[in-house]
C-alpha cells in the first residue's frame, strides 16, 4: 500500500506553515506511483502584511519548473488570492492570457510564473491543497465504468468530476461545484486526469491523499502481467536493430535523438502481449503524459508507419484546435517491440528516461484497469487539445537554443581522469550523452545523471569492450563520436632497457585497443544520425619523440598511422577522423607527485619553468585539451578529416 511517509521527527512544527509546505510536497514529489518528474502540484494560503502593515491574503503555488521531490521555500510563488480568485467570474479567458494575468498577481516579481492551477487551487475553501496523479486513482478513473467505480470505492469523500481540460476551463468547472463539498469531503477526483485532497495542516491533506490513494489501491490491486512463455527469436543482430531504429526516429524528429531500450520480463510480455495492438492505442494515463510520450506509442519497428498515422491524427484534429497550430515533430517516444520489449525516445537522455518512466507506470496502470473491467482515456481531440495546449506551443516556441551536442553520444575511453575526464565533462555539458570507459571502478559515479554511463572496462580486452558496447546502445541507442584517449606511459627507459612485455603491453593498450575500440563503432558511427566523428589523442611524441620514450612514441605514432587510415576508408560513410597531440599536459594521472619536481631538477630549472617549456610559454590544461577536442568534434571541423592539430604552446621541433 501506498506508504505513509509523515515523519514526526523530520516534520517541522505545525505553526511553521511555509516550511510544512515544503516537507509534505516533497514527501509527495518522492513517491512516484504518486507523482512522476514535474507532476503534480500544491499551495497554501496564509495572510500577511505588505510593505504597508495592511494584511493580504497570499496564495502560494508551486512554480512552473519545480518538482515536487526537491522543491523549496523559492519555489512557490506568491499570489494575490483575491485576484487570481476573481479570473474565475469570467465566462471565458484563454489560457495564455490567463496564465499572463497570474503573473501580474505575483507579489515577488523574481517568483517562477504559477502553476496553471493556480485558480483552481486558489478556489477551493482549505489552507492545504494538494493535487497528484497517482496510479491507484487513475486505474478506477480510467475504466469504462470510471465514475461509477470511483464513487463505490470513495464515494461520500471525494467530490467527482468530469474530465475537463486542465487550466482555465478545470478552474471553471471546479469554482461551479465548490458548493458541493461538504465537512466530510477530503477530496476532488478528476475523471482521466488525478485527485486534489485538501486540509487545514500540511499533515491532514497529506494524510488524506494517502489515505484516498491506498483505497483505490485496495479497490485495484496490482496486477501481474506474466510472459506467454513463448520465445521470440531474435531476428540478426540486436545491437544493429536499434542502431538503425535509433537512426529511422532521428529521421522523423528531424535531430538526433536518445534511445532507451527496456528488456526486462515485464516490458517485454507486455510488447508481446496479443491485445497490446489494441489495448496500447487507447491513450495516456492523464493529459500530461502526453507531451513526453505522444498519444500514443509505436508499434514494432515501422516508424515511417507511426508518423504517417501520426500525421493523420494531427490533420483529423488540427480542425477542431483551439487554437492555431503548428505540428510537432511526428517521432514517436515510445516503441513496443516483441524483441527489444519498451524502447523510449527524447531529444535528451532524461528526455528519454522520463518517458521511459511515465510508460512503466502507464503499463502498470492499464493492467489493473483491465481487471476493472477495461482500460479508458480521453477521446483523440482531448489528447489534442492537451499535446497542442497554447501553454505548451508557447513554450516551444520560446525554447532556449539547444546545446550544440544535445541528442548526440559520445564515448571516452580513459575518462576516470586527465584529458578524458575532462573531454567527458565538456561534452555532457554540451548536452551530449557520454559512456566513460576506464580501468578505474570510480567510473561509474564520475559523473551523475541521465546522460552518463560509466563503464569499467580494459579497453585492452575485446570482450570487455564488446560487453560495454552492448549497454552503450541499450542505454543510448547508438554512438556518433568515439574519442580515442586511454593510453599508457611507462618509466623512462632505453632501448637497450626496454623490456618485451613492457613494449607489448604498452602498445596493447595505446594501440590496439584502438584498433578494437575503432572496429566496433564503425557500424555505430556510419548509422549515426548526424556526421560520425573519431578524435584520437595523439602525442607531441609523435613529432618530436624523447628519448627513453620508445615504446610510447612509437605506440602513439602508430595509432596516429592508424587513424589516418581510418579517415582515408571512413569518408565514404561521412566519418571524419582527426587527431590532436597535447604535450605537457601536468595535471593528469601520468604526472603523478613528484614526478614534476624530479624533471625540473633533471633539466636544471624550476617547476614553473618546466611547465611552460614551450614557445608561448603557456601552460596547457586538460581543459584546454577538451576545448579544442570540442571544437575539432564541432561545426568549425565539420569539413576536416585526416587533420592532426597539435596543442603545445608551440613546439620548435614541431612547427
Ligand atoms: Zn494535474
Amino acid at each position: 500500500l501506498t506508504e505513509n511517509r509523515w515523519r514526526d521527527d523530520d516534520a517541522p512544527p505545525p505553526g511553521d506553515l511555509v516550511d510544512s509546505r515544503v516537507y509534505t510536497s516533497r514527501l509527495l514529489g518522492s513517491d512516484h506511483s504518486l507523482v512522476l518528474h514535474g507532476g503534480g502540484n500544491t499551495s497554501l494560503k496564509i495572510t500577511r502584511p505588505d510593505l504597508f502593515g495592511n494584511l493580504e491574503d497570499i496564495l502560494l503555488i508551486k512554480g512552473s519548473g519545480w518538482d515536487l521531490a526537491s522543491i523549496e521555500v523559492a519555489g512557490f510563488t506568491p499570489l494575490r488570492l483575491s485576484d487570481v480568485v476573481r479570473l474565475a467570474d469570467l465566462e471565458s479567458l484563454s489560457d495564455s492570457e490567463m496564465a499572463r494575468q497570474l503573473l501580474t498577481y505575483r507579489t515577488d516579481p523574481s517568483a517562477p510564473a504559477p502553476s496553471v492551477e493556480a485558480i483552481l487551487h486558489g478556489l477551493l475553501p482549505y489552507r492545504f491543497v494538494d493535487h497528484t496523479h497517482a496510479d491507484a486513482i487513475l486505474a478506477l478513473t480510467n475504466t469504462t465504468r470510471g465514475t461509477s467505480l470511483v464513487e463505490e470505492v470513495l464515494g461520500g469523500s471525494v467530490l467527482v468530476l468530469p474530465y475537463a481540460m486542465p487550466g482555465f476551463d478545470l478552474a471553471r468547472q471546479v469554482a461551479q461545484n465548490v458548493h458541493a463539498l461538504t465537512p466530510d469531503t477530503h477530496g476532488i477526483v478528476l475523471m482521466n486526469h488525478g485527485i486534489f485532497t485538501f486540509g487545514e495542516s500540511a499533515r491532514e491533506s497529506y494524510e488524506r491523499m494517502i489515505a484516498l490513494v491506498s483505497r483505490a489501491e485496495l479497490a485495484s490491486p496490482a496486477g501481474i502481467r506474466r510472459s506467454d512463455g513463448k520465445h521470440v527469436d531474435a531476428t540478426g543482430d540486436r545491437r544493429a536493430s536499434i542502431v538503425r531504429l535509433r537512426s529511422d526516429v532521428s529521421v522523423a524528429a528531424g535531430a538526433p535523438m536518445i534511445l532507451r531500450v527496456r528488456s526486462d520480463e515485464t516490458s517485454l510480455a507486455f510488447a508481446r502481449d496479443p491485445g497490446v495492438t489494441e489495448i496500447s492505442q487507447r491513450g495516456p494515463l492523464t493529459p500530461d503524459h502526453v507531451i513526453r510520450t505522444k498519444p500514443v506509442p509505436q508499434l514494432g519497428r515501422d516508424v515511417e508507419a507511426f508518423v504517417n498515422q501520426y500525421r493523420d491524427y494531427f490533420r483529423r484534429s488540427e480542425a477542431h484546435a483551439r487554437t492555431e497550430v503548428v505540428m510537432l515533430d511526428p517521432a514517436p517516444r515510445v516503441i513496443l517491440d516483441p524483441e527489444l520489449g519498451l524502447v523510449s525516445a527524447g531529444r535528451s537522455a532524461v528526455d528519454a528516461q522520463i518517458a521511459e518512466d511515465i510508460y512503466r507506470h502507464t503499463i502498470d496502470v492499464i493492467d489493473r484497469a483491465e481487471a476493472l473491467g477495461g482500460y479508458r482515456t480521453l477521446s483523440e481531440q482531448d489528447l489534442f487539445d492537451m499535446e497542442y495546449w497554447e501553454l505548451e506551443q508557447a513554450k516551444l516556441r520560446l525554447a532556449a537554443p539547444q546545446k550544440s551536442l544535445v541528442g548526440q553520444v559520445a564515448v571516452v575511453t580513459g575518462a576516470a581522469s586527465g584529458i578524458g575526464l575532462a573531454i567527458a565533462r565538456r561534452l555532457l555539458s554540451e548536452g551530449a550523452a557520454v559512456v566513460g570507459l576506464d580501468v578505474n571502478p570510480h567510473i561509474a559515479t564520475t559523473f551523475s545523471g541521465a546522460g552518463w554511463l560509466g563503464i569499467t572496462c580494459d579497453v585492452s580486452d575485446g570482450s570487455q569492450l564488446d560487453a560495454a558496447f552492448d549497454r552503450l546502445v541499450d542505454r543510448f541507442g547508438g554512438l556518433d563520436i568515439v574519442v580515442v584517449n586511454a593510453g599508457v606511459f611507462p618509466e623512462a627507459m632505453t632501448i637497450e632497457d626496454t623490456d618485451l612485455t613492457v613494449w607489448q603491453r604498452v602498445l596493447r593498450i595505446n594501440l590496439d585497443s584502438g584498433l578494437e575500440l575503432l572496429r566496433l563503432a564503425h557500424p555505430l558511427l556510419k548509422s549515426s544520425p548526424v556526421d560520425g566523428r573519431v578524435l584520437v589523442i595523439g602525442s607531441k611524441n609523435v613529432a618530436a619523440p624523447g628519448p627513453g620514450a620508445s615504446a610510447y612514441s612509437a605506440s602513439k605514432a602508430a595509432l596516429t598511422q592508424l587513424a589516418r587510415v581510418a579517415a582515408l576508408e571512413w569518408a565514404a560513410d561521412g566519418i571524419r577522423v582527426n587527431v590532436v597531440h597535447p604535450d605537457a599536459v601536468f595535471d593528469t594521472g601520468i604526472w603523478a607527485d613528484g614526478v614534476l619536481e624530479s624533471r625540473a631538477e633533471k633539466y636544471g630549472i624550476s617547476v614553473e619553468q618546466y611547465r611552460t617549456r614551450n614557445l608561448l610559454h603557456a601552460e596547457i590544461t586538460s581543459s584546454d585539451v577538451a576545448e579544442l577536442a570540442l571544437a575539432m568534434l564541432g561545426a568549425a571541423f565539420s569539413k576536416t578529416t585526416g587533420a592532426q592539430v597539435p596543442i603545445d604552446g608551440g613546439n620548435d621541433r614541431v612547427v
